[in-house]
């Protein structure tokens, strides 16, 4: 449970905050960790990693990081570069499976590593049906990007804590129009989010 997320949702956010933008960190950027997170978080039970697919679970990652970043994005998102993504995803096979309550299944983890990744798309594919999905956020500080699930009521919280990166980029944008006021030039900000 990621901050009472369902399941399926905290272990997309559990899987985007691998990497820590903010502090530089990241679970996934050796063999070894890429390994044992897949061990256990996915019940990987097969051998290390290769380089390549190591560069496939980031990649997995960092498009998911830019897809979810649209949810409650200030400004209109641009569209996603859907070919390119699609020429990727291809690499993943999916394969369903019935449970013995009858629910079916995709993927599960299976001992290929292309197959762990794989559930983790599947993961995303089978939450956009649920309502949790457009509650997954990416943090609109562009320093920060930490996933997080929205609790709140109206599902419009645009920062992982108001208390830290809201205010911060609160406080750069006030100083932003403090400098145009006043007639002091600045260097452009793409970081300045629409007010809450
Ligand atoms: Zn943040």
């Amino acid at each position: 449970m990621v901050n009472g997320a369902p399941d399926r949702a905290a272990r997309i956010i559990a899987f985007l905050n691998t990497r820590d933008v903010d502090l530089g960190g990241d679970a996934l950027a050796t063999r070894e960790g890429l390994h044992a997170w897949l061990r256990e978080e996915r019940g990987y039970q097969g051998p290390p990693p290769s380089l390549r697919q190591m560069g496939a679970a980031s990649r997995l990652r960092e498009a998911l990081r830019e897809l979810l970043a649209r949810h409650g994005a200030a400004e209109a998102a641009p569209a996603v570069p859907a070919d390119a993504l699609n020429a990727w995803l291809a690499k993943f096979p999916v394969r369903f499976a019935a449970a013995p309550d009858g629910a079916f299944e995709v993927l599960p983890p299976g001992s290929d590593i292309v197959q762990a990744l794989a559930g983790i798309a599947a993961d995303a594919v089978l939450c956009q049906g649920s309502p949790a999905w457009l509650r997954i956020k990416v943090c609109q500080n562009p320093d920060c990007r930490w996933a997080y699930y929205d609790r709140s009521h109206s599902a419009t919280q645009k920062w992982c804590s108001m208390a830290g990166c809201g205010n911060r980029l609160k406080a750069r944008r006030h100083r932003r129009r403090k400098a145009l006021a006043s007639g002091r030039v600045m260097p452009p900000d793409s970081e300045a989010p629409a007010e809450n």
